[in-house]
């Protein structure tokens, strides 16, 4: 039977959605970067699902709870006693996002002659913390993660065989942790299996090398293993995170996903006194006090509550159920997509779509502001232009594929706004031979992608 929204809306934000006119001068003066646009000159938003998220009356209610004492705030004590509860970890600080909670433990473990951080696919900020710290970021995807087409059902997993091969070719001595990242964002929120997860657990216990769980969307990668791992259907989400915490011993979290808050972060640490104190050291400089870590008391109250709910499988049926909505009907139209679809976001494959445009020209953004132009829609490009250049050779157009990323994010849009965004990439699709490329007026020597200006190519 059809399952609509498990909630009702209690208050609505306008939007508005410009005359074609102007959202094609709109885009002009953004230098054909979606990025430049004001928010007020998008209809929907899918650049991202980060902090995008509608919080709910309890979480709103949890706000004029605050405590706002700087040691101490009672609702430190009920984000501490949350995360122990839903993750079984010993310890817990709080961090203004998930990459203040990287910034605070990779120093610690990259120390000694520790050259390698090893990860299923590392996201970007933590990559960023990973080499900042001194060691290199080294990913072990499977490999049916690269192929859109095959319907394999974890394509997060690590290849495990690849793992252990890598430790044992430059010693356990030169790795400083392993990397579990649930679900899998940078291959499209693909989820990893709980035996793969053990497996990666296995190795780092057998190498003693310690497991950090990137845990930003740990709810949606629970939906999916009872969805799909044998054994799991009939156990609870709850039961599920907590079997996929204890394959850890520490974890980082953005919190501004699966916490369904607006801004915050976690990290947490099993069992391990040392590593906990080591981060609670450095929390300070960066963060703030330990019990309060760059939040305001009422963003912790507000944290507590959002992970209660994010663990209901109601919210978590319509949640994965409305992305895989929207997949459907673009695949029902033959439009290309990464496949299974992932927890977050529809990935469409622009480069089967426009195969015969020059990589150089990055056929998926132009593909966004063909569609920012067609339907208000602000989508974002993940290839060659994010990719950037060889920072060798200046070569260009290197990635392995050309995706356009449609994010929903959490409990914001309707069933309606995907069948309007459906349509609209359909009939984007329809007219692809109008789609222009694009050149750069301004490219940006790092994170170009932000900040880059272009032309249209004729
Ligand atoms: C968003 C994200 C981060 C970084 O978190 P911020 O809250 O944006 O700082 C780290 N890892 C993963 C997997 C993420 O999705």
């Amino acid at each position: 039977m059809y399952q609509p929204e498990p909630f009702k809306i209690k208050m609505v934000e306008p939007i508005t959605l410009l005359a074609r006119p102007e959202r094609e001068k709109c885009i002009a003066q953004a230098g054909y970067n979606p990025f430049l646009l004001r928010s007020e000159q998008v209809y929907i938003d899918l650049l991202t699902d980060s902090g995008t998220g509608a919080m709910s009356d309890r979480q709103w209610a949890g706000l004029m709870l605050g405590d706002e004492a700087y040691a101490g705030s009672r609702n430190f004590y009920h984000l501490e006693e949350t995360v122990q509860s839903i993750t079984g970890y010993r310890y817990v600080l709080p961090t203004h996002q998930g990459r203040g909670a990287e910034q605070i433990i990779f120093p610690h473990l990259v120390r000694g002659g520790k050259k390698y951080v090893l990860g299923n696919m590392h996201f970007d900020t933590t990559k960023a913390h990973i080499e900042l710290a001194g060691a290199r970021a080294v990913n072990f995807i499977t490999p049916e993660a690269l192929d859109t087409t095959t319907d394999y059902p974890f394509k997060g997993n690590f290849d495990l065989e690849a793992l252990e091969r890598f430790i044992l070719e430059h010693g356990a001595e030169t790795i400083a942790a392993i990397v579990t990242t649930v679900t899998c964002n940078s291959v499209g929120g693909q989820p990893v299996s709980l035996a793969n997860m053990r497996g990666a657990y296995a190795l780092g216990q057998k190498y003693k090398i310690p497991v950090i769980i990137d845990s930003a969307r740990f709810a949606e990668n629970a939906y999916f293993i009872k969805q799909r791992e044998e054994g799991y259907a009939q156990r609870s989400i709850l039961e599920i995170v907590t079997e996929m915490f204890s394959c850890g011993d520490a974890l980082t979290m953005s919190a501004k996903k699966d916490g369904l808050v607006n801004i915050g972060g976690i990290l947490a640490v099993k069992e391990d006194e040392e590593l906990f104190r080591a981060c609670q050291a450095l929390v300070v400089p960066y963060e703030g006090f330990p019990t309060y870590g760059g939040l305001a008391g009422r963003d912790m109250e507000a944290l507590a509550i959002g992970l209660k709910e994010v663990v209901q499988e109601e919210y978590l049926r319509q949640r994965i159920g409305q992305v895989e909505f929207l997949g459907r009907q673009l695949q029902q139209a033959g439009v290309p997509v990464q496949s299974p679809v992932g927890g977050h976001a529809v990935f469409v494959d622009v480069g089967r779509i426009l195969p015969e445009m020059p990589k150089t020209q990055y056929p998926a953004h132009a593909f966004a502001v063909a569609l920012y132009i067609e339907s208000g829609i602000r989508a974002v490009e993940i290839g060659s232009l994010l990719y950037g250049r060889d920072p060798q050779t200046g070569e260009d157009g290197l990635a392995e594929l050309e995706l356009l990323r449609l994010t929903i994010p959490r409990r914001t849009y309707t069933d309606n706004h995907m069948r309007y965004i459906a349509d609209a990439v359909i009939r984007v699709c329809e007219q692809k031979e109008k789609i222009k490329g694009v050149a750069f007026e301004y490219e940006p020597p790092i994170l170009r992608h932000f900040t880059a200006r272009f032309r249209l190519v004729d």
